[in-house]
């Protein structure tokens, strides 16, 4: 018998990408929800996609019902948006941990394999150089930086999800993205700035042909993770062959990929320029320094470097990422040329 996989969020960024490397490369049904389907493309016509438009806070008995129908259970339905955790607090608070919470304990009830997504904003302010699973610590700032009512919401998610594991052997794992990247993380065509994640703001900012902006100088690093490797390893994970991700955490990250955010900037600019249709844009883009108070408010605390430790993933998965970063950032860019995102028209479709 396939596999039957449940998929809350379905439309979002790895959502729609696990939905898609499950159709391409496995066998398995999977019963996706979403307030959208966007992102999807042709695949609702999958005969192996059961797919409906709808909210897991509202429509609460098709997620309970699915729950039990299902093998596994992948809930990531989140807001996993920093410029949102300063912004609106409390509806990451209902959404990432309450709606959630709600999840996990209909898979206690009814005894299914959970695949629940952690964060590396868990380690937070980790001292350690390399941030791994069972040992390092997790260290966030005051309660008035309020960006880390995300990863406060996160870690307690996780330490339930680990509790219920060592009390009703609950099946699960807890995976850590770090920084994936690639083809609709966030949807570019956006004017409102501020409002991406890091690199997909500066290809909008290409787009809208406005500066990049630098939070602090931009020395800060992060370890960008192409989108199609992290899928390979949770394809892994949720197979789960010999039981070998059962009650286990896994960083999923690139750590040759570690660069601060002014390389990034500095590497897109570049790139971009190998595409006529944005050339003349990227070449006149300008990098300017901003303050992180004038960027995202007095709520906001950065973290300053986040290189994942992938041993545990590579011995017991056999999985490593092997993309580097221009190629990550080659490909995403020329996912949006394809689909016309850097059309000038489209730009002025949307209003600038
Ligand atoms: N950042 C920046 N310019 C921008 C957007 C973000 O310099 O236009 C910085 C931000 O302060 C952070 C890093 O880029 O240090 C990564 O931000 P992102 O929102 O992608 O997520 P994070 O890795 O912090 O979860």
């Amino acid at each position: 018998m396939a596999l039957k996989i449940m998929i809350l969020g379905a439309n979002g960024f790895i959502g729609s990408a696990l939905t898609n490397a499950i159709l391409r490369e496995r066998d398995w049904e999977v019963y996706g929800i979403d307030l959208s389907d966007n992102k999807l493309g042709e695949l609702p016509r999958e005969r192996r996609f059961h797919f409906v438009e709808g909210d897991i806070t509202i429509n609460k008995e098709w997620v309970e019902y699915h729950v039990k129908k299902c093998d596994v259970v992948v809930p990531l339905v989140a807001i996993a948006n920093p410029a949102q955790y300063v912004t609106h607090p409390l509806r990451v608070f209902e959404l990432d941990f309450e709606a959630n919470l709600a999840v996990v304990r209909h898979c206690v009830k009814y005894g299914k394999r959970l695949i629940f997504p952690s964060t590396s904003e868990l380690y937070g302010m980790s001292p350690d150089a390399v941030l791994d699973e069972e040992t390092s610590p997790l260290v966030y700032g005051p309660i008035n930086k309020q960006r880390w009512i995300y990863a406060a919401s996160k870690q307690l998610l996780d330490r339930v999800i680990y509790a219920y594991g060592v009390r009703d052997s609950l099946d699960y794992t807890l995976f850590r993205p770090f920084n994936f990247i690639g083809p609709n993380l966030d949807n570019i065509e956006e004017p409102k700035e501020g409002s991406s994640r890091v690199f997909t703001q500066f290809l909008s900012n290409v787009l809208y042909r406005r500066p990049f902006k630098l939070v602090d100088g931009g020395l800060q690093k992060r370890s960008f993770t192409y989108i199609d490797d992290a899928m390979e390893c949770l394809l892994t994970i949720i197979e789960n062959s010999g039981g070998r991700a059962t009650r286990r955490i896994f960083n999923i990250g690139n750590p040759d990929n570690c660069v601060s955010i002014r390389e990034l900037a500095e590497r897109t600019i570049r790139i971009a320029q190998e595409f006529p249709e944005l050339r003349e844009a990227a070449k006149s883009t300008e990098i300017i320094d901003v303050s992180a108070g004038e960027y995202y408010g007095k709520y906001y605390q950065d973290i300053q470097v986040r290189v994942p430790a992938i041993e545990a993933a590579r011995r017991d998965l056999g999985w490593q990422p092997h993309t580097d970063l221009d190629t990550a950032i080659r490909r995403t860019i020329d996912f949006y040329v394809k689909i016309g995102s850097f059309n000038p028209l489209n730009a002025a479709v949307s209003g600038l």
